[in-house]
């Protein structure tokens, strides 16, 4: 899936699809929803992950994901 061509200057409201490009070690694609988006600069694609997947996240959002993931056994989708 690509998303080329596609403008992450803020502002631009363009409802766009893109999934957490997360990939597992086979190869496989996750199929949660990205919404959480990160870019280093303007220049540079927004890239996507579902909340279990994105990379940005403090110590803290780690920690309380890792209870919650522990706890339920499974993933919430927000
Ligand atoms: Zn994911």
């Amino acid at each position: 899936m690509s998303i080329e061509g596609h403008s992450s200057a803020p502002g631009a409201n363009v409802i766009v699809e893109h999934y957490c490009e997360h990939q597992d070690a086979d190869g496989s694609r996750c199929k949660e929803w990205g919404g959480w988006g990160n870019s280093p600069s303007p220049a540079v694609p927004t890239r996507w992950w579902c909340w279990e997947h994105f990379p940005h996240k403090t110590f803290e959002q780690e920690q309380a994901l890792r209870r919650k993931l522990a706890a339920g056994g499974g993933k919430s989708i927000q």
